[in-house]
């Protein structure tokens, strides 16, 4: 079958390497791609906004699945357009992406679905947030409602941090995303990274993993998109699965269903694991990106057949294999990011590809007079895997050390809550 990939991160790498694995797969093509998503596909240009455009490549080149990568196209109603042109979809409508879109409607679904989370109240205005934070106390958690590339969400431990967190939100800092405000309580605790595929009815878990967001070591400095992550998360076990499983997972997806919202695609649930049990930070609609490249080094089914069940509605048959193997990704990333990050060096990767257990996959990497360059904040996701924490560790430095790139840096402690 032909298969339309939307996006031109790691993340869409990672998928397009695995999805070219597949014997089921004729052609791929990727809107936009990436250099390195060049190798296994076929990269086209086309306005993600337009719908009726992507309605009309995917009717050209006869596409019968169209899988979403990043959150803003779903957030956009892409596929609910794809869907009413019958074609199919593995992503989430519309309605269904306030699950990441919107998160004062999440917590409203955990509100009346009696999903555990942290005590919760939205504002529309910042007198009322405000009196509500100074009743409240610190430390405690601001976010912005809509999409805001993980800056709208500001952890204070102080007052006066929580009041500029406010104003920066109702005076525009995150454009219509900070209009509304939810704040809410602090929660302390380990975090990590659950995902599941959906089909609207049933979840069917896929598996645990870690991330790193802030951009310093020992998880210091400003967030990021991510600097590293690893599969799967060793805290996240069993009994923890089936427990998020039962009071997490299943009401979300029973109350979508209830809303007239059923959620297909994968769930991205964030996890605080606090003294009282895990609490749900976050739902994200959409694979993570590093999650996601480590998630695709350690499927070993083959991932086609499995965004095509969600995509029709039905996962009941589906075979799912993961390794025993820990993949561990450590992202390189441009000088300055996350602030401006600078584009434009060169970047060498024959050492690295020579590499066994090791994988590369492009997020912001352009090709200029036929050159490797830097092109965005995070460039590369080096990839190692091994049957420990530590040897994919190893592994993936390196693979970092091959790489000829001395502009790039990256955090040298990936995984060291594991190891
Ligand atoms: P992302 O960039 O992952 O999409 P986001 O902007 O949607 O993030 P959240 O995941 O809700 O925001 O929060 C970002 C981070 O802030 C969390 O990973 C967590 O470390 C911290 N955080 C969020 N909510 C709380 C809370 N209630 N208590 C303590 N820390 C929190």
């Amino acid at each position: 079958m032909n298969v339309l990939l939307i996006g031109s991160g790691g993340r869409e790498h990672a998928l397009a390497w695995k999805l070219a694995q597949s014997p089921l797969l004729k052609t791929l093509f990727c809107a936009p791609g990436n250099p390195g998503i060049s190798d296994v596909a076929t990269n086209v240009v086309l306005d993600l906004q337009n719908h009726q455009a992507v309605i009309d490549f995917c009717r050209l080149q006869n596409v019968t699945l169209v899988v979403v990568g990043p959150e803003a196209p779903l957030v956009d109603g892409i596929a609910d357009s794809l869907r009413a042109a019958d074609i199919a979809v593995f992503g989430p409508s519309q309605a269904a992406s306030q699950l990441e879109g919107s998160k004062g409607f999440t917590k409203d679904l955990c509100a009346k679905y009696d999903i555990p989370t942290a005590a919760y109240q939205r504002f529309n205005n910042a007198p009322k947030a405000k009196a509500y934070i100074r009743a409240q106390g610190t430390p405690i958690v601001i976010k912005a409602d809509g999409l805001a590339a993980g800056k709208g969400v500001t952890v204070a431990m102080t007052m006066s941090e929580a009041m500029d967190a406010i104003e920066d939100c109702f005076e525009g800092a995150f454009g219509e995303a900070g209009a509304e405000v939810v704040v809410e309580e602090y929660l302390e605790g380990p975090e990590v990274s659950f995902f599941c595929l959906c089909d609207g009815k049933n979840a069917v878990p896929l598996t645990s993993a870690q991330d790193h967001k802030r951009v310093g070591e020992g998880d210091t400095g400003p967030n990021t998109g991510g600097m590293g992550a690893y599969s799967p998360a060793p805290l996240f076990d069993a009994a923890m699965q089936a427990d998020v499983m039962a009071r997490i997972i299943e009401p979300t997806m029973r109350g979508m269903a209830e809303m007239g919202h059923p959620f297909s695609g994968v769930l991205f649930c964030g996890i605080m694991v606090t003294k009282d049990g895990p609490k749900l930070i976050e739902y994200n609609v959409r694979f993570g990106d590093p999650e996601c490249e480590v998630l695709m080094l350690r499927l070993e089914s083959d991932l086609l057949p499995l965004l095509k069940a969600s995509a029709e509605g039905d996962l009941s048959d589906i075979n799912l294999k993961w390794s025993d193997k820990t993949a561990l990704t450590v992202v390189m990333c441009a000088p300055n990011y996350p602030a401006t990050p600078e584009k434009g060096s060169q970047i060498d990767l024959e050492a690295v590809a020579a590499i066994k257990d090791v994988t590369v996959f492009h997020a912001g990497t352009a090709l200029k007079d036929g050159k490797l360059i830097a092109n965005g904040g995070r460039v590369l996701a080096v990839c190692g895997s091994g049957n420990t924490v530590k040897e994919a560790q190893n592994k993936a430095y390196e693979g970092v050390k091959a790489v000829q790139w001395p502009e790039g840096f990256y955090r040298s402690d990936i995984g060291w809550r594991a190891v």
